[in-house]
């Protein structure tokens, strides 16, 4: 079975392409789970999400493309959510959803990952970057807030990578994981950054498969071509770590299945 739980739309202001295309292109891929996961509103970085304001509209959009599709692709309704202690929202928290992907996109206020503030690498040593991102991770899993582990090394991105071995330095963070019961997506958008890998490596995953840590599949789509790109890869990839099974959610609950 085919899954693809994290795309994104046009809610967020930094994608394009309407849910419908998305859902056709997705049935033209023979993806057979799809999911939405906007962005969640948050009182920061407002300019890159859905609103308050406008969640109720964002999830009566995909519940009714659900149900216009319903003979052709199962729709799932998700938000992707922003680890930032201080600003994270109970109408999102306890939304009525199927899945919530928790991110870690910020270092205190730093968008690492966002190309207009790179410069802010130059600043900082990186091995220090990366036991920051991974200590938020750790706390992130911690929480049971999530279900599943948005793009878990996202800190490589752009290519700044540490002197010390990535296994220690993730190591606590995919302890945390285990223990909580969250999802670890294969996410392929790695494959377009500077970095041109899937998230997580392949040493990473082979961690996650050792700490019986599920997977779950996410093209974190932002334009149509995206859709279901690297696909394969990431497949193939999991099959060589060791996984046959995937996971999906139907109201925060877990589904197991062949991929
Ligand atoms: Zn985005
Ligand atoms: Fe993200
Ligand atoms: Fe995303
Ligand atoms: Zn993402």
């Amino acid at each position: 079975m085919k899954i693809d739980l994290h795309n994104h739309t046009t809610r967020c202001n930094h994608a394009t392409g309407t849910i419908d295309q998305y859902i056709e292109r997705a049935i033209d891929l023979g993806i057979e789970v799809y999911g939405f996961s906007e962005h969640a509103p948050m009182d920061f970085d407002e300019g890159y999400r859905v609103s308050f304001e406008d969640m109720g509209d964002y999830e009566a959009d995909v519940l009714a493309a659900r149900e216009r599709y319903r003979d052709r692709l199962d729709i799932r309704l998700g938000y992707e959510v922003d680890w930032f202690p201080g600003h994270m929202d109970d109408r999102v928290l306890n939304a009525d959803v199927d899945f919530l992907i928790g991110s870690v996109h910020f270092l205190e206020k730093w968008g690492f990952d966002n190309p207009e503030f790179i410069g802010e690498w130059e600043a900082r040593d990186i091995d220090t970057v990366w036991r920051d991102y991974f200590a938020a991770v750790e706390a992130m899993a911690e929480s049971g807030l999530f279900d599943i582990v948005g793009h878990l090394d996202l800190i490589k991105l752009f290519k700044h990578l540490p002197a010390t071995d990535i296994r220690t330095l993730a190591h606590p963070a995919l302890e945390a994981i285990a223990r909580s019961d969250m999802v670890l997506e294969i996410n392929t958008a790695g494959l377009r950054k500077p970095v041109a890998e899937l998230y997580p490596s392949r040493t990473l995953l082979e961690e996650a498969f050792a700490l019986g840590i599920p997977i779950t599949f996410g093209s974190d789509a932002h334009t149509l071509e995206q859709v279901g790109a690297g696909y394969d890869q990431a497949i193939a990839l999991a099959q060589s770590v060791g996984y046959t099974q995937a996971v999906t959610f139907r109201k925060r609950n877990k589904q197991m299945v062949k991929f």
